[in-house]
């Protein structure tokens, strides 16, 4: 009997459980992509995401040649393709690893009644999580809204080890006729402007290894101070390749425990970070709504306000806070932007600028490489204070207290605002204290060569202690 190996965000040859799977049941193997983006709505990938998802379908599909296979392309409703496939093929089984956010699921449980009903043999499996969501639970029965006890419970159970794909025995189906071109499914969007993602980013299942072990070679050992500076290569990168599946958590973990003493603190607080990633999973998968709702109901009708220009100022780097418009615009260049700076950017939209943290996951979410629904909605709630685990409204980040501390040379703010570049470290953070003979020396009138701040620090954060204190009030 022919399988249907159906690839989505596991788009890996080892440990890639579903692929294990089907070379164990016999018979020849037919891997395919169906780009189904409809289904996702709203939060189907686009803009960064979809050119690294391009990058890594090639890969993969070179890797599959290697391997004496062929992966297939299809485009439109996943279960009409699936079933045309499974006539023109004559395949008896349809594998695929499982997905976790709601329209996924929906329609997984769909594709998966009606393919039974038609008497194919269906099998899902788990290779993206360390622990799925339905295996987690409070004492009671409840899904987990806070990290630490999450964490509590899940840290001292048996880690799985990666899924050994005994290539070597697979028998691949190819047919050339079949399915359309990887160019055909559109994804790179038509301006080139995608091209300058390239430089920074290298696309594979073997880079995704090359960057787990140079990262668990050093950085590592000091994760815990230097995942906070963002201009230190302090943390492994590795977000766009676990969301896509070019490398899984088991994979990660199995490395970082086999090369590390976990009692140590940097690799202990790199483990918690990847459990953070289960835990954004585990909040999506319990509470689906939540990519388009606050989880806090008294945040529903917040009162934001939805001021386009001042979206727009934040959007291109151009709030007049260094370290804010840095971190827009590493994340424009790059596709990604550090951890630290996330948080600092969020706070400001959500809480100086009162714009709805919808607004600014949106925008995440069109030019993050590594987009995902998860950890992006966990993300924003947490800066807007009204999701599982989420900063205490109160906490307003002050950017300029949060750039002298973690970038005090200002090195990041100088590399991404080059206006900047002469300003002394002094005022890099705050460049409106400094004298008018100092900005003229280092080339930079402000409201000219750089914007004055967009709100004033005291005003905005005021402004928002108010606004969310009649929230809490009412
Ligand atoms: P490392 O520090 O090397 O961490 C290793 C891995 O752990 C990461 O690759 C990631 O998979 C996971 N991880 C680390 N921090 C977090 C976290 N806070 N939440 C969930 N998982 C985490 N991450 C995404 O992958 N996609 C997103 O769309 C996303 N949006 C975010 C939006 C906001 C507003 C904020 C504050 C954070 C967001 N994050 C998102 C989390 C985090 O910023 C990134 O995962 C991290 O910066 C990726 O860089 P890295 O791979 O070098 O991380």
């Amino acid at each position: 009997k022919l399988t249907i190996l159906w690839l989505r965000q596991d788009l890996r040859l080892n440990d890639n459980s579903a692929l294990q799977a089907a070379i164990e049941a016999g018979g020849p193997i037919l891997p395919v992509y169906i780009d189904d983006r409809e289904a996702m709505g709203d939060w189907a990938p686009t803009g960064a995401s979809l050119w690294f998802l391009h990058r890594a379908l090639e890969s993969l599909e070179a890797s599959f040649k290697k391997s004496g296979g062929q992966l297939f392309y299809l485009k439109g409703d996943s279960l009409a393709e699936l079933k045309a496939l499974i006539d023109s093929s004559g395949a008896g089984r349809v594998y695929w690893n499982r997905r976790y956010e709601g329209p996924h699921r929906e329609r997984d449980a769909a594709i998966k009644k009606a393919l039974r009903d038609a008497g194919i043999e269906v099998k899902s499996c788990n290779t993206s999580l360390l622990n799925e969501p339905h295996t987690v639970s409070t004492g009671s029965g409840q899904p987990y809204k806070v990290y630490t006890p999450y964490w509590r419970n899940v840290k001292e159970r048996k880690l799985e080890p990666p899924v050994e794909v005994d290539l070597k025995t697979a028998d691949f189906y190819t047919n050339k006729s079949m399915g359309c071109q990887l160019e055909d499914l559109k994804l790179l969007p038509d301006h080139p402007w995608h091209r300058k993602l390239e430089a920074y980013w290298d696309v594979s299942e073997e880079s995704a290894m090359k960057y787990l072990d140079k990262f668990l070679a050093e950085p590592v050992a000091a994760y815990d101070t230097d995942r906070d500076l963002p201009r230190v290569a302090g943390t492994s990168r590795l977000s766009p390749y676990l969301h896509w599946g070019l490398i899984g958590p088991r994979q990660v973990m199995e490395r970082l425990h086999a090369t590390h003493d976990l009692r140590e603190q940097g690799p202990q607080t790199y483990a918690k970070e990847i459990y953070w990633r289960e835990f954004a999973y585990n909040v999506l998968y319990h509470f689906p709504h939540t990519p388009d709702a606050p989880l806090q109901e008294k945040y529903a009708d917040f009162p934001w306000e939805y001021d386009k220009s001042v979206l727009k100022q934040w959007q291109q780097g151009r709030t007049g806070y260094p370290i804010v418009d840095a971190g827009m615009r590493e994340l424009y260049e790059t596709g990604w932007m550090h951890n630290r700076v996330r948080m600092i950017v969020s706070s400001l939209l959500v809480k100086h600028l009162l714009q709805d943290w919808r607004d600014g996951a949106r925008w995440f979410w069109d030019t993050l490489v590594d987009a995902d629904l998860a950890s992006n909605t966990l993300g924003w709630q947490w800066s807007g204070g009204c999701g599982a685990d989420a900063a205490p409204y109160f906490r307003i980040f002050n950017p300029m207290t949060q750039g002298k501390k973690f970038d005090p040379d200002g090195d990041y703010v100088k590399h991404w605002v080059p206006e900047l570049k002469h300003i002394p470290t002094k005022f890099i953070h705050e460049p409106w204290e400094a004298p008018p003979s100092v900005l003229e020396q280092a080339g930079c009138q402000l409201g000219e060569d750089y914007p004055e701040p967009i709100i004033d620090h005291k005003k905005g954060r005021e402004r928002a202690l108010a606004a969310f204190d009649k929230v809490k009030a009412s």
